[in-house]
Order: C-alpha cells, then sequence, then structure tokens
C-alpha cells in the first residue's frame, strides 16, 4: 500500500480502535507489502501482530468501510484442515454443503467458511 494510504491508515486505527500504537505500527509495516489484488488472511495479522481475532476483524471492518478491502468466503474442510481453494463474494452465494476436492467429505458451506480479504485500493 502507499505511504499516504498507511498515514491514512494509521490514524484511522489510533482514534477508532484501543490498539496499541506498537500494534498499529507493525500493522502498517505488514500491510506496506500488500498491493491491489492480494488477499489478505485475518490469521496471518493475529500471527504477526499477536492480537486477538476479534481486534483483527475490527481492524479489517473499518479498512473495508474505507473502500481498502472486499470481503471474501473461502471454503475451508474442517475434516482435513485444507483451504479448498474455492472462495466465495457475497453470503447469499454460499451453497448448502460442498464436497472437498482432498478427503470427498460432504461438508455444511457456512460451518466451514473464513472470511478473507481482498486489497482493492493501495
Ligand atoms: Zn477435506
Amino acid at each position: 500500500m502507499l505511504s499516504t494510504t498507511l498515514t491514512h491508515i494509521e490514524t484511522l486505527l489510533q482514534t477508532r480502535t484501543n490498539l496499541a500504537d506498537l500494534c498499529i505500527s507493525n500493522l502498517i509495516n505488514l500491510l506496506q507489502n500488500y498491493r491491489v489484488n492480494m488477499w489478505l488472511y485475518p490469521g496471518v495479522i493475529k500471527r504477526k501482530l499477536g492480537i486477538s481475532i476479534s481486534d483483527v476483524y475490527e481492524v479489517l471492518r473499518i479498512l473495508q468501510e474505507e473502500g481498502y478491502l472486499e470481503s471474501y468466503y473461502e471454503l475451508y474442510c474442517s475434516h482435513c484442515q485444507k483451504s479448498n481453494g474455492i472462495v466465495i463474494r457475497y453470503f447469499s452465494e454460499l451453497p448448502n454443503t460442498f464436497e472437498c476436492e482432498i478427503c470427498h467429505a460432504e461438508l455444511p458451506a457456512l460451518e466451514n467458511a473464513v472470511l478473507i480479504y481482498k486489497v482493492i485500493k493501495e
């Protein structure tokens, strides 16, 4: 992301979240490496920043509201713990069930979907 964007995001997070300044600057360093069309995984942010998953989703929600990110659902097999590489844009497009391509388990989509984010503005 561009430095002007990162400065804007830094200010936003300082005013709208309770995250420590160090956390915010670590996040800014991470976001520097992201370009349009790259996927941002909540788990990666959680691991790199050491914050709770609810804090991660709050940050991502703010960035989405500001037009930097778009959320998608990725189907993830809870049986074999693998992603099926299937990404769905809208909640209403989620099928009731899907078959895991790897272990062939038939799974309910809703319980096996994780939110991921695509960078749409740098
Ligand atoms: Zn599977």
